[in-house]
């Protein structure tokens, strides 16, 4: 079975079953071919033509895009578009022709690859993401000037597409009666395709490495965009099986639809405050598709990853206001720079650390870097003339940090009055409680903020002494562990000691069985990612604070994080058909309604 099960990410959920239609996607073979001198001007023109008609072809499944997946989601074509619009690019290839006499699919071919290199080479995420458009644009552009028109696979059933990296013109190119899935060797949660194939519901898995080695065109595979797997060649039984599970995952949604526009209130009258966490423009849309009532964590690394110079004060403040006019009447918490640890985009210059997670990080950055820091303020404080924008400081182990902080906060305000700039003469701070200093220390931490928010993230890895990117360490990544729960219900206590706001913005806000536990632990308010915001909303609608409270008391008690989490999956289940929530759950064994012990 194990080698029939393939394990990828699951980056658009759905389960689908069907035949494997395979695509190299590679780049042709390119004949090496120069031209005499004499020709050289002909050959530039070719290259020209080739790029004027495959703009033409990309602005068609551009416009395909709008049709099946919005105006926001087709915008992501323009990256490959502008692609071929740049000069410089296509200046140097034109040079190649007229320099080496290449010919112009050769000439296409090398500055390609120069590009690649520099990109994969660059520290820079986002940069890496656009290899994928780098390489879409670089097919299509050699296979039209070798005239052999585009590597699209004939489709005579409803198939899974399996390829080593799927662009976004792939994603779109295909009617759904042709392809039902997505699969691909490369690519990530945050790749281009997947945010595609995410907004036309259509199941994805990437980043599954030896996918097309191991699949045959034509093999019967399952598809599972939930949980990230492929079984290849299954059983009549397993096909039933997944189709089951399918029609559960159905009727979820079909309850999760009917409860979208219904406020988050707990069977026992509990009014649960739903935001929505939001790492890059493309998720503004859906947070507020799904009734997100404003942002809880607006992060900010994005505005320098990928960017050749650090982000202005203009173009700060205009991308505050364009989140906040996307919630209206609602809070939009903009997380200040959470530099190091794992994040040292290009522009900003990092010493190498032999412990960056334990090191310059976050709001050690930006107190020892006050320019960087300063402009970041003013942009907030401006944006804040019009809109409830807050501001939260990560990564704080001293109140001194939050102390400064203000004080930045109150000298830019000043300095802004001066100015006669129109800004906000103040904007609430909070401090995100992730470390165990701040969580210990909570009260306290109450007592000169505004408000506290829990980024669980960082909390259970410095708490349990596991790194969160480590995956030999994952089962130990839990924040379910009656070390981090303790910590939480610490903060939970203070904050309400304090008649302070506190929330928690932490991926453990997004999974249902977690964010039961939130409830009981004395969280009202939960920001969340944006996809799971149906999901908890519904799942809150089907519990009482009261059951909630209860399965919060056990799970504190329990003496490891797998009984913590048993005892809550089985309070959860008096309350919710967990097999519906999560067709894969771990039930723990035992009658539902008995009595668990820790
Ligand atoms: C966290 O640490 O829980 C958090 C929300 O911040 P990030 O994941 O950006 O470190
Ligand atoms: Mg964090």
């Amino acid at each position: 079975m194990s080698e029939r099960l393939l394990k990828g990410i699951g980056v658009s959920p759905g389960i689908a079953i069907g035949p494997a239609v395979c695509v190299r996607g590679t780049l042709p073979e390119v004949p090496q071919r120069v031209v005499a001198r004499s020709q050289v001007e002909k050959e530039v023109r070719r290259l020209r033509a080739a790029v004027r008609d495959v703009k033409r072809q990309i602005q068609t499944l551009k416009q395909r895009a709008v049709d099946r997946a919005g105006v926001d989601e087709a915008r992501i074509f323009d990256a490959q578009l502008l692609m071929l619009e740049d000069k410089e690019f296509l200046r140097g290839i034109e040079n190649l022709i007229r320099e080496n006499h290449l010919a112009a699919e050769k000439a296409f071919e090398f500055k390609a690859l120069e590009v690649r290199d520099l990109w994969a080479a660059s520290p820079s995420a986002r940069l890496k993401e656009r290899l994928a458009d780098l390489n879409g644009v670089t097919v299509r552009v050699i296979q039209h000037l070798l005239d052999r028109g585009a590597d699209e696979p004939e489709i005579a059933q409803p198939s899974i597409l399996v390829a080593r990296e799927i662009g976004p013109g792939l994603t779109v190119q295909f009617d759904r009666d042709q392809v039902i899935g997505l699969l691909s060797e490369e690519g990530t949660r945050t790749s281009h395709a997947a945010i595609l194939a995410h907004s036309m519901g259509m199941p994805a898995v990437m980043g599954l490495a030896g996918a097309l080695d191991r699949i045959a065109p034509g093999m019967t595979l399952i598809l599972d965009g939930t949980r990230g797997t492929v079984l290849v060649d299954p059983t009549p039984a397993e096909i039933s099986d997944a189709r089951e599970r399918a029609v559960r995952r159905r009727e979820l949604e079909h309850q999760l639809e009917r409860a979208v526009d219904q406020p988050a209130v707990t069977t026992d009258g509990t009014r649960v405050v739903l935001r929505g966490n939001v790492d890059l423009p493309d998720e503004i849309a859906a947070a507020r598709q799904h009734g997100a009532e404003g942002v809880g964590l607006l992060r900010t690394e994005f505005l320098i990853t990928g960017h050749t110079a650090l982000p202005t004060e203009d173009e700060q403040a205009g991308y505050f206001r364009r989140v906040a006019d996307a919630f209206p009447g609602h809070p939009v918490v903009v997380r200040t720079y959470d530099l190091g640890g794992d994040k040292f985009p290009a522009p900003f210059r990092a010493p190498v650390e032999p412990n960056p997670f334990l090191g310059w990080r976050a709001i050690r950055v930006c107190l020892d870097e006050p320019a960087l820091f300063r402009v970041q303020l003013r942009a907030a404080l401006r944006a804040a003339a019009g809109a409830p924008i807050h501001l939260m400081i990560p990564l704080v182990t001293r109140l001194e940090e939050v102390d400064r902080t203000r004080e930045l906060v109150a000298e830019e305000a000043e300095r802004l009055r001066q100015q006669g700039i129109a800004a906000a003469a103040t904007v609430p701070v909070g401090v995100m409680v992730e470390t165990p200093a701040a969580a210990v220390m909570a009260d306290r931490m109450a007592e000169v903020s505004d408000f506290l928010s829990v980024g669980t993230n960082d909390l259970t890895q410095y708490t349990l002494v596991v790194d969160r990117g480590n995956a030999r360490l994952a089962d130990r990544f839990t924040p379910h562990d009656p070390a981090v729960l303790r910590l939480l219900k610490l903060v939970a206590n203070a904050a309400q000691a304090a008649g302070k706001p506190a929330s928690v913005c932490g991926e453990m806000a997004s999974d249902p069985v977690s964010a039961f536990l939130l409830l009981g632990l004395g969280y009202e308010t939960l920001s969340v990612a944006p996809p799971a915001l149906p999901l908890i909303r519904w799942l809150i609608r089907q519990v009482s604070i009261a059951q909630a409270r209860a399965a919060a008391e056990a799970a504190l008690a329990a003496r490891s994080a797998r009984l913590a989490e048993d005892i809550v999956r089985f309070a959860l289940a008096d309350a919710v058909d967990l097999q519906l929530l999560d067709p894969d759950a771990r039930l723990p064994t035992g009658r539902r309604s008995a009595t668990f012990r820790p």
